[in-house]
């Protein structure tokens, strides 16, 4: 655990999120926090501007969307961390940083599908299951016109 940190403990169960949310700034504060004013920050560095990961001759090595999970460990910004219960099983919860997130998002915060709505998504994998999955939920339906 990191200096200052006190909205975690050791042992918490976590989630990371690729879109940084400060939790501060306007978009935040009105419940927007995909368009967050600090997340382009992130992109290649922690929120912070700071890069706290290294190769093995201490040069620095950038992270895409202050995650670079794809490592067997990361260093993360609080600001990238959702804590999670611990009942949740973390193979199950993995999904949900990535796939869920883009595609369940993309239905409620990007399209804002409305019950009865008609969505066409485009290739099914990881993304797109889960934008299917965000359609159903939203109360989209299959259109019953014919063209
Ligand atoms: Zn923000």
């Amino acid at each position: 655990m990191g200096e200052g940190v006190t909205a975690f403990a050791e042992g918490d169960h976590v989630v990371t999120s690729f879109i940084s949310m400060c939790g501060k700034c306007r978009y935040c504060s009105r419940g927007r926090p995909v368009l967050c004013d600090n997340a382009n920050k992130a992109f290649y560095q922690l929120p912070d501007g700071s890069v706290r990961t290294h190769d093995a001759a201490d040069n620095p090595l950038n992270v895409f969307m202050a995650c670079g999970v794809m490592a067997e460990y990361a260093t993360l910004h609080v600001d990238n961390v959702v804590k999670i219960d611990k009942d949740v099983p973390l193979d199950k919860a993995a999904l949900v940083s990535c796939g869920v997130m883009t595609g369940v998002g993309a239905v409620f915060n990007t399209a804002e599908v409305e019950p009865g709505s008609t969505a066409a998504v485009f290739g099914v994998g990881g993304v797109g299951l889960n934008t299917v999955q965000g359609c159903a939920i939203a109360g989209a339906e299959k259109s019953s016109r014919s063209t």
